[in-house]
């Protein structure tokens, strides 16, 4: 049986490792349940399925219990990662108090991340921060119009500039994200989309992590790819973009999720596993020798990309090519 959502409970914590101050360290991973990304709730992002994870009722007391039991479980790790369901920085979502403790909590490790809308970050929020800060900015992609039509993110990739220039004067890091393959781009777009994303976020971020979209429920994306109009990026792709990336400046690093799984970013099933390990050395170590994975369905991964191009279309082939086989 489905346990209960607490209000008062955290939704998600677990330990990890990352990098910090250049060597792979512990990271403690939380997500915490609030009332939810103010963006979300007049439409939201393409590809987000986050408004599952929150609850309207969600204040400041239930978010001081979830930061009790954070507490319980955090054993002195010196990373913490800390996501909520939309901006650390809204008070809407996160109200200050909440957010000064949270700070004080953690006030003696060396790196605490989390995520914000541009919106809410300004010279004066910024200047309150610890330098023991990391930014982390949803950028998803450095085109207006991808950012408009295929992710539908409410703001554009001058404000992720611009708010990041700011972090990184007011001596904080920055961790930019950038989307593999929104919605409506081909395989083949999308590998140049990500690429040229990242070159445009390395002056202002430490960090950029590619994120290869992974259908969730509920959302924009989840509709086209149920009508097989949308196929979740090849992990090739994936290792393309980095190894393309590696050495632009910031360190470049993947940590996909339900990556091998058909909603996730994947390849043929059997070098899957192989693939994504390969991401996750070249994540740590930035050796594009870390990319050397090899599989026959790299030249299918060629052709799909050449088909798609000449057809004009992102529709799922692989997915048509087997119901047509099927019916055959
Ligand atoms: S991706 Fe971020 S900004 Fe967009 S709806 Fe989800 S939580 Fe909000
Ligand atoms: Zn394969």
């Amino acid at each position: 049986m489905r346990k209960e959502r607490s209000p008062s409970e955290p939704e998600a914590v677990w330990k990890e490792k990352d990098m910090s101050g250049g060597r792979k360290v512990d990271a403690m991973v939380v997500i915490l349940r609030t009332s939810g990304c103010s963006w979300a709730k007049t439409g939201g992002c393409t590809m987000c399925g986050y408004r599952s994870a929150s609850m309207s009722e969600i204040g400041e007391e239930e978010l001081m219990s979830q930061i009790d039991r954070v507490m319980e479980s955090y054993k002195g790790e010196p990373f913490v990662k800390l996501y909520t369901s939309g901006s650390f920085l809204d008070p809407r979502e996160i109200p200050v108090p909440v957010r000064e403790r949270v700070l004080r909590e953690f006030a003696g490790c060396e790196r605490i991340l989390f995520e914000s809308r541009p919106e809410y970050i300004t010279e004066d929020i910024l200047s309150g921060l610890p330098k023991n800060v990391t930014l982390a900015l949803g950028m998803e992609s450095c085109d207006p119009e991808v950012l408009r039509v295929s992710v539908n993110k409410g703001f554009d990739q001058d404000d992720t500039a611009r708010a990041g220039a700011m972090a990184k004067e007011a001596g904080l890091s920055v961790r930019t994200y950038v989307l593999l393959k929104p919605p409506y781009l081909t395989e083949r777009a999308a590998v140049e989309d990500a690429v040229a994303s990242v070159r445009f976020a390395a002056p202002f971020s430490d960090e950029v992590s590619v994120n290869p979209v992974n259908v969730q429920n509920g959302t924009a994306v989840e509709r086209l790819w149920k009508r097989g109009e949308y196929r979740s990026p090849w992990i090739w792709s994936l290792i393309e973009v980095l190894r393309t990336c590696a050495g632009c400046g910031p360190r470049i690093m993947s940590s996909p999720s339900g990556g091998g799984s058909q909603r996730g970013v994947h390849n043929c099933g059997s070098c899957d596993r192989r693939a994504l390990d390969a991401v996750e050395r070249f994540s740590f170590s930035q050796d594009v020798r870390d990319l050397d994975v090899t599989c026959d369905c790299f030249k299918k991964w060629k052709a799909y990309c050449a088909a798609e191009t000449m057809l004009g279309t992102p529709a799922d082939l692989d997915r048509a090519l087997d119901a047509d086989l099927a019916v055959r």
